[in-house]
């Protein structure tokens, strides 16, 4: 595989980064991953977007290849020969070569860029969305600012970690009796029609496969509320689902060991993933 780091296209053995890289020794690092279908960018413009606001709200430089993204993104996925998959992206605050708490200054350090991608064939028509996935709930014990994308991701490591031991696929995070979002997706359910999923806030991260997808729906006539739900509402709703750049839309039918609705992927969840396919693809770059 060749990767990405810091301007050069280099076969993966030979990408090397600091000990003293600060995403290495403090989780201080931002990332984006960007789902490619058909050999086109999914969603592109909004990654680049979120990656942005991250780095703001971190008072992280920008990388010089930041107006170079995309072409970066593009030659991977020709070099890589990439037709359905992934591209991971990483900015850490770099390092000015020693381990302190205290931000090195812009002048001493530059940004470090690390890219590459994960090959995927068959990711669009994904036998695990026919069938659904099972979700545990576990308690939201992560920091306060979860609408940066920070390479903080031991808890919700440890998260998928018990969901796997429990026979289950993914966890779904609850604070004060509410769900959060899962480890690494949004979360929603339908009832009578409607579409219940976490408004924004500090409390998750706002994905972007979550604003188009709703924005698909409310095209399509969908009422959509944005408001917390608890675990007892989910197990008691029509559907349940999942959203994240790299599973698109994913029916959820076991929450906590108790089936939603008929156990089934139901018929919202199937109508939106086909939407978010074909419109994606579509505006796909
Ligand atoms: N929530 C969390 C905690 C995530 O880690 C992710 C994706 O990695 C998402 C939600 C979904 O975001 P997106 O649709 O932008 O992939």
């Amino acid at each position: 595989r060749t990767v990405y780091l810091n301007g050069e296209y280099l076969p993966e053995t030979e990408a090397k980064v600091s000990i003293f890289d600060r995403s290495f020794l403090m989780a201080d690092g931002v990332y984006e991953v960007t789902s490619v279908l058909g050999g086109k960018l999914i969603d592109f413009d909004g990654h680049l977007a979120r990656l942005e606001r991250s780095l703001n709200e971190l008072d992280m430089e920008k990388p010089e290849a930041f107006d170079d993204l995309l072409d970066i993104h593009r030659k991977l996925v020709e070099l890589n020969g990439i037709d359905e998959g992934m591209i991971y992206l990483q900015v850490s605050r770099g390092s000015a070569g020693d381990r302190d708490f205290v931000f090195p200054d812009p002048e001493e350090t530059k940004p470090t860029l690390v890219l590459f991608t994960q090959n995927k064939p068959g990711l669009a028509d994904n036998p695990v969305a026919k069938k659904g996935i099972k979700v545990i709930s576990i308690e939201d014990i992560r920091w306060g600012r979860r609408d940066i994308k920070t390479v903080q991701l031991l808890y919700p490591s440890m998260g998928k970690m018990a969901a796997k031991k429990a026979g289950c696929d993914d966890a779904w995070l609850v604070e004060d009796g509410q769900v959060t979002e899962g480890t690494s997706n949004n979360a929603y359910i339908v009832k009578d029609g409607t579409i219940i999923t976490r408004n924004l806030s500090q409390d998750i991260l706002h994905g972007i496969t979550r604003a188009a997808v709703l924005r698909f729906a409310r095209e399509a006539q969908m009422q959509v509320e944005e408001r917390p739900f608890t675990i007892a509402e989910a197990q008691a709703a029509d559907e349940a689902f999942y959203t994240s750049a790299s599973s698109f839309v994913m029916p959820v039918v076991e929450i906590d060991g108790t089936k939603v609705g008929d156990g089934k992927p139901g018929p919202v969840a199937k109508r939106l993933r086909e939407i978010y396919l074909e419109e994606s693809v579509k505006s796909g770059i």
